[in-house]
């Protein structure tokens, strides 16, 4: 039987006008060639969208006032538009956008001293179907365009006031499973990176994978790719494929085999997230079984106390574990971090802010 996430997800339907929001730098050169202007025009437009993060035509003043004119007429500049935004106590400011369809996703900004931290969604619901997390019970709707990747990243920073020069992280870690939206996900990496645009190292880019073992051994493939994290959750097949389906499929052996072969540069490490669960995954036995796991290939860990949410079944773990599990690690010589999560008092993790109609219904 076919599972739900061997088929490709939906994409969104055709636009009705070219939008030059969050397109690459190539396909900005062909939307200029086809308004008659050379193909160099492109770049233009494109360090204007992305390196100045312009929003309206009459901006681009680098630009001869006829072709602003017949830009304004024939092209729209539409970014992700962000109808919701809650700031939450410790900074971060978590958002949800509204795309073109009327469709919604979230996206988290989250400030720190010496960088941003961006959490970006990859689909509109997920068809990965983890019990635990509020976007996998919406089922799979739609993959986003690389264009409403990158728009995320445009809207928040614009939203937030971004300081030119203030490095930026990114992390897929909001809603979807990227790796099911790899052709996308690569296309809006492209852009992201694109010295002429934002310039975001790779290293600075981490997508965070379910465990689609199909998906990370073609990122293993990339010469240019950004880092990769896994979530673990689980330390024993039985008790990983009860929270997450996916683990019938591809099980802990062939995960590890998986990160095994996955060709790290010197220094890197895959980041295992590991969800706390009171009660289901918070055992000190999965603490030594994920010291295992993580012995395996350079690895570190990051301990995610479970997010609440209406309906979950499921419960935080007591603050007491937390530091047991996290001093059992870090005796173990393997980096250990805890993701307090941020916006926690405004609905938490991705997923929790948008009402989407679930899945059947
Ligand atoms: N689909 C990808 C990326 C998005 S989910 C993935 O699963 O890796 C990002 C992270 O949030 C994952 O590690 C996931 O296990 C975790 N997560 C999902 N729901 C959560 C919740 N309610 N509380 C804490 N972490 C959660
Ligand atoms: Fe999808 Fe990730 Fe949520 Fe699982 S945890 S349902 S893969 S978004």
């Amino acid at each position: 039987m076919l599972a739900p996430w061997d088929a490709p997800a939906p994409e969104a339907g055709p636009a009705s006008r070219p939008n030059a929001a969050g397109l690459c730098r190539a396909e900005l050169g062909s939307l200029l060639t086809d308004l008659g202007e050379p193909g160099w025009r492109g770049k233009q437009v494109f360090s204007g969208l992305l390196r100045q993060r312009w929003t309206r035509w009459e901006q681009f003043t680098h630009l001869s006032k006829a072709l602003r004119t017949r830009l304004e007429a024939e092209v729209d500049l539409a970014w992700p538009s962000i109808v919701q935004s809650q700031p939450s106590a410790d900074g971060s400011t978590k958002h949800v956008f509204e795309l073109l369809d009327g469709r919604q996703i979230e996206g988290v900004h989250m400030p720190y001293e010496d960088r941003v931290t961006l959490c970006l969604s990859s689909q509109v619901g997920c068809a990965m179907g983890c019990t635990f997390c509020a976007t996998g019970q919406m089922g799979i709707i739609r993959n986003l365009t690389a264009a409403e990747i990158v728009g995320q990243v445009v809207a928040m920073l614009n939203h937030q006031g971004h300081a030119e020069g203030r490095p930026i992280n990114l992390v897929f870690m909001g809603m979807g499973e990227p790796l099911h939206n790899f052709d996308n996900l690569m296309a809006a990496f492209e852009t992201l990176t694109d010295p002429e645009g934002l310039a975001i190292p790779p290293r600075r880019i981490t997508v965070s994978t379910s465990g689609l073992v199909s998906g990370i051994d073609r990122l293993g493939a990339c010469t240019r790719r950004p880092r990769l994290a896994l979530s673990l959750n689980g330390t024993t097949d039985a008790h990983r494929s009860a929270i997450m389906p996916v683990n019938r499929v591809w099980n802990l052996e062939a995960l590890a085999a998986a990160l095994g072969r996955f060709p790290l540069q010197s220094g890197e490490r895959i980041t295992l997230e590991y969800v706390l669960l009171k009660g289901v995954t918070d055992g000190l036995e999965d603490g030594r079984r994920l010291v295992a796991f993580a012995r395996r290939f350079p690895a570190k860990v990051n301990l995610i106390p479970f997010n609440p949410h209406e309906g979950s079944g499921f419960e935080p773990p007591e603050e007491a574990r937390i530091s047991a599990l996290c001093r059992l690690l870090s005796e173990a010589d393997i980096p250990v971090s805890v993701r307090r999560s941020r916006g926690q008092d405004v609905a938490g993790a991705c997923g929790q802010l948008v009402r989407q109609p679930r899945r059947g219904s």
